[in-house]
């Protein structure tokens, strides 16, 4: 007897509901969110699955589960089969019922990297980051000192937040009192206590600690105001012998919209940069996060992660996380396979083992994204190296990890000077040109890929 479909689709829905609340939301998604009902048939009820692995999963771990949750939903008894099948139109369902769980499910998969244990000795520390990484610590060891204030700055998930924390908490295990805060919240707090005629609590507050800790002070942009007060807290803090540390997206002299008197002040002490990171450096942390998190994790696993998210740490860690995650609720090891199928890696097109990109590569590649001849990059062609030629130094440099003298005859037989010149000229843009920073990754992705993988 085939019954009704549009009733079944009801009873999956709510049992969905159902488990959505019971099982932890990574669980949910991974395995449940995008089933349906495919046809229903003598109590028996088919639902489509998105993949094999996904099929067996269902079948060994959660068939019990599932079989008495439509029960409670529909005090019918049927039985589930899962078969793999593309669905035309997936169900939305409302996720204001599923805050409880996501809030869990959350701060499960989040705990391993608890945000409070940002600290110097859970920091990788690699060329890319150690100038960052060791004035950060001798700030917290002589807080007040040479590099009074601090400036850090770098692109997006590259470890300011981190080592601004691990000041913060190095300094309160040495008994002091710090003031680590975002822009955000300083600005809020500024706003508020001028609203409400509280600003000397607020003075007192600011002027009372051993050290002020900003955060993101790229968001000053536009609060005219609030660089005011910060004016007056700096000076105060800074005549007192009392450590400040800044963070930004930018280097200084690309921040234009912080008052010349204030963004003069951030300059006094110390400004250091943290640059993307190796693939070393890269590698480092994902062993160091599966340390922390207790996850036993293989070489090529490691490589895989390493090779693929290049540009921020934040993304390499989610993309650990979400393996982290897919095999805690498979109950899988994590190996190669279920990395890449948790990562949605395209497993036929990639093979090790690790092969080097050549410098004819580089050029090859660089021409082709500028649409200019291969002859055109090799040569000089006026006075100034062109910007081809500078991004083939520059990736020479700092991915292939060439020498200056082997880069010298790659694109023009530029001198060591200018070499060097255009290298640091694509570092500045880097940071201060998000249309050039795109230009740069898309081509870093395509060698990326090249350096750790033979293409098929
Ligand atoms: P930013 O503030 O520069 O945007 P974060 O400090 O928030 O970046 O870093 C993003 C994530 O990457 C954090 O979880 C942080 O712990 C991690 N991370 C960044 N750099 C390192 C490093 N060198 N070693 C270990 N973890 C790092
Ligand atoms: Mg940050």
């Amino acid at each position: 007897m085939t019954q009704n479909i549009p009733e079944h689709n009801n009873i999956w829905s709510a049992t969905l509901g159902l488990l959505e609340m019971k099982i932890p939301k990574a669980s949910f998604e991974t395995w449940l969110k995008d089933t349906f009902v495919l046809s229903s048939k003598n109590n028996v009820l088919t639902i489509g699955v998105s993949s094999l692995f996904v099929s067996e999963w269902l079948n060994k771990k959660m068939k019990t589960q599932i079989e008495s949750a439509i029960k409670e939903v529909s005090s019918i008894k049927l039985k589930v089969v899962f078969t793999v099948a593309k669905n035309k139109e997936v169900p939305k369902k409302s996720s204001a019922d599923s805050t409880n769980t996501e809030k869990e499910t959350t701060k499960k998969i989040t705990s391993k990297f608890d945000k409070s244990t940002y600290r110097f000795d859970n920091f990788v520390v690699g060329e890319s980051n150690k100038l960052a990484y060791s004035s950060a610590l001798s700030v917290a060891t002589e807080p007040g000192g040479r590099f009074n204030p601090l400036f850090i700055y770098s692109g997006v998930g590259l470890g300011k937040t981190h080592l601004l924390q691990s000041i913060a908490d190095r300094m309160r295990k040495n008994s002091q009192n710090i003031l680590y805060v975002t822009t955000e919240q300083f600005t809020n707090e500024f706003v508020t206590a001028i609203q409400k005629r509280k600003t000397d609590e607020f003075r007192s507050k600011y002027r009372n600690t051993d050290a002020l800790i900003l955060d993101d002070i790229q968001f000053l942009q536009g609060k005219e105001q609030t660089q005011e007060g910060l004016f007056h807290t700096f000076n105060d803090l800074h005549d007192s012998n009392k450590q400040i540390v800044l963070a930004c997206d930018r280097h200084p002299q690309y921040v234009d919209f912080i008052h010349d008197r204030l963004l003069s002040r951030f300059q006094w002490g110390l400004v250091a940069d943290i640059q993307s990171p190796e693939i070393e450096t890269r590698a480092a942390i994902v062993l160091k996060k599966a340390e922390q998190a207790n996850i036993p994790i293989t070489e090529d696993v490691t490589s895989l992660l390493a090779t693929l998210y290049t540009h921020s740490i934040r993304e390499l860690e989610g993309n650990l996380n979400k393996l982290i995650a897919y095999s805690e609720f498979s109950g899988l090891n994590i190996n190669l396979d279920l990395a890449k199928l948790a990562l949605g890696i395209d497993a036929e097109s990639y093979n090790l083992p690790i092969i080097d990109v050549s410098p004819e590569d580089l050029i090859s590649i660089v021409s082709k994204y500028y649409k200019i001849s291969v002859e055109k990059i090799q040569t000089k062609q006026s006075g100034r190296a062109s910007e081809p030629q500078k991004v083939v130094m520059y990736l020479a440099l700092e991915t292939l990890k060439l020498r200056y003298q082997e880069v010298i005859p790659l694109c023009g037989n530029w001198t060591t000077k200018t070499i060097r010149a255009s290298n640091n000229w694509v570092k500045n843009e880097l940071i201060s040109n998000t249309e050039f920073s795109k230009k740069i990754s898309t081509i870093k992705s395509i060698i990326s890929p090249k350096l750790s993988y033979k293409l098929n």
